[in-house]
C-alpha cells in the first residue's frame, strides 16, 4: 500500500509552494492568502470523486472516528457495534466517548459478520459501525437493512479502504457518515491526516465546528471576531496536508489499479490449489487489493504454511498474532487502562448492566483469525518479486496442504 511510496516532484512542489506562500492555516488569514485553500481545495476534490455532499479533512483517521462519533451525540449510556478484528482506534474513538464497544464476531470476509452483530442488538445499541478490513468492503446491503430495521444509525470505519467500493459505489459512503485515514500506512498518505464523509448537512456543520473548538466559520469576518456554536476541540488539518492530499488524491486510482494488478498476476500464477481459498467477499469487484489474504482449512495447515514461507525468505502473517488489531491482544481495553482516577465508561453509572467485553470470547472470529494468511500488497512490484511470492506461496501450500 504506503501512499509515500507514490511521493515525487509534485508532493514536494505542492509542500514547498505552500511554505513559500507561508500560509499554513486552513481558516484565517483572509485578506493575504489570495483565495487560496487548500484543505478546502482537498476536502471538495474528495467530495466529489466519492459522489457525497460534504467531506471534512481532520487530523487524523482517529479523529475523523471521534469527531463523527461526538457529532452525532454518542456518549455514556450508548453502545456502538463493531468489529474484534479492526485497528484499536475504532474502539478507542467509542471509548473516548464514554459510549461502550460491544465486538461482535467477524465472518470469513474478515469483517464484522451481519447476523453476529444482530445478536449484539439491546435497548442500548445507537449504532452499527463496520469496518472496511484491508481494503473490502463488509456487506453494506445486510447493514443498511440491519440498521433500517432496528432503527439505529450505520457508521462506516473505512479508514483503511479509500479507493475501495461495494456494488460500484465508493466505501466511506453508505451510513450516515464514512472516514478515511491519509497516516502513512494507508494507500494515499499526508503524513497524518483523516477525511469524514456525510451527505448530511447538519451534521457536517457540527462535525467542522466541533473539529475546531466551536468556530462558526465565516470568511468575511476575521477568525477572532466569529461566534462559538459549541464547545469543542481542535482537529483541524493544515494547509501543507491539504495540499499533500490533493497531490496524493490525483494518483489514487492508479494506485488501486497497480494493487490489483500485482494481486491478480500472484494470484494467477499460483492458481487454483486444493485447500487454499481467497477470503470471501460481499463485493469482490470492489475490493482495492491493499492486502493477499489466503484462509486454510486448519490453523496447523496456516502455520505450516506460515514456517515454510519463513525459510523462503517470504514473509507472511497469521492473523490471530496481530496485537493491534485483535481485539484478544487488546488488554489495556480489558483492563480499562487509562490514566484518570475516574475511567470513562468502566466506571460510569450506565455502564454497569453493560459489561464492556461482550460478548467476552469471540470463538469464530478466532478460528478464522487463526486460519489466516496474509501478505501486505505495495502498489510497485518488480515482476520479478511477483514471480518469487507466487512461488513461494506454491512451495509453502504444498507443504502445509
Ligand atoms: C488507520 C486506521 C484508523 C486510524 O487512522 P489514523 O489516521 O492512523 O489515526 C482507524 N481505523 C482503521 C480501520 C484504520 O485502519
Amino acid at each position: 500500500m504506503p501512499g509515500f511510496e507514490m511521493f515525487d516532484q509534485k508532493e514536494i512542489d505542492a509542500v514547498v509552494d505552500v511554505l513559500q506562500r507561508k500560509m499554513v492555516h486552513r481558516y484565517s488569514f483572509n485578506n493575504v492568502r489570495n483565495h487560496i485553500w487548500k484543505v478546502e481545495e482537498f476536502e471538495k476534490a474528495v467530495a466529489e470523486k466519492m459522489g457525497v455532499s460534504y467531506c471534512l479533512g481532520v487530523s487524523s483517521g482517529s479523529a475523523a472516528l471521534y469527531v463523527a462519533l461526538r457529532a452525532m451525540g454518542i456518549g455514556p449510556g450508548d453502545e456502538v457495534i463493531t468489529s474484534p478484528f479492526t485497528f484499536i482506534a475504532s474502539v478507542e474513538a467509542i471509548l473516548e466517548c464514554g459510549a461502550v464497544p460491544v465486538l461482535a464476531d467477524i465472518d470469513e470476509s474478515l469483517n464484522l459478520s451481519p447476523g453476529k452483530a444482530e445478536n449484539c442488538i439491546t435497548e442500548a445499541t445507537k449504532a452499527i459501525m463496520p469496518v472496511q478490513m484491508f481494503g473490502a468492503s463488509a456487506d453494506m446491503e445486510a447493514f443498511e437493512e440491519l440498521c433500517e430495521n432496528y432503527g439505529l444509525y450505520l457508521f462506516e470505519d473505512s479508514c483503511q479502504a479509500m479507493g475501495a467500493t461495494y456494488k460500484g459505489k465508493p466505501v466511506g459512503t453508505f451510513g450516515k457518515w464514512g472516514t478515511y485515514s491519509l497516516d502513512p500506512y494507508k494507500v494515499i498518505t499526508t503524513g497524518e491526516g483523516g477525511l469524514i464523509l456525510t451527505d448530511d448537512e447538519e451534521l457536517y456543520k457540527k462535525m467542522e465546528y466541533y473539529h475546531d473548538h466551536g468556530h462558526i466559520h465565516n470568511k468575511d469576518i476575521d477568525r477572532g471576531a466569529e461566534g462559538k456554536a459549541c464547545l469543542g476541540f481542535n482537529f483541524r488539518m493544515s494547509e501543507i496536508q491539504g495540499a499533500l492530499g490533493l497531490a496524493q488524491l490525483g494518483k489514487l486510482d492508479m494506485a488501486v489499479e497497480q494493487l490489483r494488478r500485482n494481486r491478480k498476476a500472484i494470484t494467477e500464477m499460483v492458481g487454483s490449489i486444493e485447500g487454499l481459498t481467497m477470503r470471501p467477499l460481499a463485493d469482490p469487484e470492489g475490493d482495492m487489493a491493499s492486502q493477499l489474504v489466503y484462509l486454510f482449512p486448519t490453523e496447523r495447515s496456516a502455520r505450516i504454511f506460515q514456517e515454510t514461507l519463513k525459510e523462503s525468505g517470504v514473509g507472511c502473517g497469521v492473523l490471530a498474532d496481530n496485537t493491534w488489531h485483535y481485539a484478544r491482544h487488546w488488554e489495556t481495553l480489558r483492563e480499562g487502562s487509562y490514566y484518570s482516577r475516574i475511567r470513562y465508561p468502566w466506571d460510569c453509572a450506565y455502564t454497569e448492566e453493560m459489561p464492556l467485553y461482550r460478548p467476552v470470547e469471540w470463538e469464530a472470529t478466532h478460528d478464522i483469525l487463526s486460519r489466516a494468511a496474509v501478505f501486505g500488497m505495495t502498489y510497485a512490484m518488480s515482476e520479478e518479486q511477483l514471480e518469487n511470492m507466487a512461488t513461494a506461496i506454491k512451495v509453502g501450500a504444498r507443504s502445509a496442504l
